[in-house]
């Protein structure tokens, strides 16, 4: 039975809320708070950078070998592998400027 009285075992670290799981539910931050060093920077360049590689250049690919699959995935729904159309947009503007 849920009670409706919360009392969590985390402590946000943002807003003080008490919560339990993975996000604070008053303002959303992450339960989970590392500690910003040489290996945080690194990691979260690294995921960042492949991320957006991989995406970004499965994207740009796939419209020039097969636009029209592409496209109909995307709009079809598939979409977790593909880069969202704004952002290649803005990504392949500022790349000619
Ligand atoms: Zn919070």
């Amino acid at each position: 039975m849920h009670s409706s009285k919360v009392t969590g075992a985390i402590k946000c670290k943002n807003c003080y809320n008490r919560f339990e799981g993975n996000f604070c539910n008053n303002c959303g931050q992450d339960a989970d708070t590392k500690r910003i060093n040489i290996h945080y920077f690194l990691d979260a360049l690294q995921h960042k950078y492949l991320k957006l590689n991989k995406g970004f250049f499965f994207t740009v690919y796939g419209l020039f070998v097969r636009p029209g699959n592409t496209i109909k995935d995307y709009l079809d729904g598939k979409r977790v592998e593909y880069f969202k159309p704004f952002d290649l947009i803005y990504c392949l503007v500022v790349c000619m400027l």
